[in-house]
């Protein structure tokens, strides 16, 4: 394996910011996985974990360390367990959106709705990827890794992966612990696509028969295009970490609370039954209704002109432009609405 110096990390991110690696691997293989963790124990060097680098916001000074990037292949689809499931055996450096098609295309549904979502098979368990009223954690049977504490690969079943809202052990308690290998989904054979949001109903509104498991990930792809959430040639909205900011869960109190500031200025909280369940507020909402229309801009970095949450770099921006408009947002939204919102992607590195 080829450890190589100084490499740009800004084009390996779809936000496009952010300074080198002082030391970069790309890992095909567990042996290689383990090769380049010996490289940076033996030089004592920070170790971050690449995937396909759409979540992340990188330093203007970049890594200090060795940046893995994990490129295992492999795509198995094995006989059902228990329940009739397919089971996929996947590679964490596979395109998601790859696997994605693959199982639609093997009828199998549990991940239809997650069509479009760019990064890789191993960035998914992360912060439990979701979208359209899909999350992973809905599919993941257990999740190969490299155990950092004592070198042991190990086979995690989704209970002990913790999910919930955007997040896993991955990125809370255990966070820096594993190098996500693989990861097994477990798929219904034949099974109807998930059609529970909105959106997604609207597409297919006036529709008489049941759209299928491939229609159903065409509309996503669509509907995401527009959005600016499919990650798309030449559209400048596209240039981003996608969702910049979590829906805020909220307690019942602060809850009431927000619904009362928004009636002193005549608005009504919107509230949509995917977001009640989990007590959640739309982000979005709360960005839109703090000044922050979709388009604004702030010198080389701006919110989608197509979606109220996105970041976008305009061209040439640098990490600190980005934070600047987060820090902003974040300030605005705190003082109008009380309510601090947590950035979704990954900070890497420190400027
Ligand atoms: C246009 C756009 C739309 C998006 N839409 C959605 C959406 O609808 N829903 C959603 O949930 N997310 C969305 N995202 C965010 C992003 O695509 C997902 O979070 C994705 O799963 C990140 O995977 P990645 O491989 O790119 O990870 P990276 O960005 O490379 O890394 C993210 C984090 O995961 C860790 N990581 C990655 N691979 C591994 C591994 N093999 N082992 C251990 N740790 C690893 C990294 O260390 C880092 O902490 C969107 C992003 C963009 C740009």
């Amino acid at each position: 394996m080829m450890i190589a110096e100084n490499i740009s990390l800004a084009p390996l991110t779809t936000l496009r910011v952010g300074g080198p690696a002082r030391f970069f691997a790309e890992a095909t293989s567990l042996r290689d996985v383990q090769e380049a963790v010996g490289f940076a124990r033996s030089r004592d060097l920070p170790l971050f974990v690449l995937g396909g680098g759409s979540n992340l916001v990188v330093a203007d000074s970049g890594w200090p360390g060795l940046v893995l990037k994990v490129a295992i292949a492999g795509i198995e689809q094995r006989a059902g367990n228990q329940n009739g499931k397919v089971l996929f055996d996947v590679g964490a450096g596979e395109s998601w959106d790859r696997f994605v098609s693959q199982a639609v295309m093997a009828q199998c549904a549990g991940v239809e709705c997650l069509s479009g979502i760019p990064g890789s098979v191993g960035g998914t368990p992360v912060q439990n990827v979701g979208a359209y009223g899909q999350e992973v954690s809905g599919t993941i049977e257990s999740v190969q890794v490299f155990d950092l504490k004592d070198s042991q690969v190990r086979e995690l079943c989704a209970l002990a992966c913790e999910f919930a809202y955007r997040s896993s052990i991955f990125n809370t308690n255990e966070r820096g612990r594993f190098i996500i290998l693989r990861v097994v989904y477990a798929l219904t054979p034949g099974g109807e696509p998930h059609l529970e949001y909105a959106d997604l109903r609207r597409h297919f509104e006036g529709r008489e028969t049941r759209p299928n498991l491939l229609e159903t990930r065409e509309a996503v792809r669509h509907i995401r295009a527009r959005k600016g959430m499919l990650i798309t040639e030449g559209d400048p909205d596209s240039r981003s970490a996608g969702s910049f900011f979590k829906n805020p869960v909220l307690s019942p109190d602060q809850h009431e609370a927000l619904q009362n500031r928004a009636s002193a200025k005549g608005l009504i909280l919107p509230s949509y039954p995917a977001l009640e369940q989990q007590k959640k507020v739309s982000a979005a909402w709360l960005v839109e209704h703090s000044g922050f229309a979709r388009g604004y801009s702030l010198g080389r970095v701006g919110i989608s002109s197509k979606h109220a949450l996105a970041i976008v770099n305009r061209g040439g921006a640098t990490a600190a432009d980005v934070i600047a408009l987060k820090d902003q947002i974040q300030q605005r939204v705190e003082e109008i609405w009380g309510v601090r919102l947590e950035p979704e992607p990954v900070f890497v590195g420190r400027d």
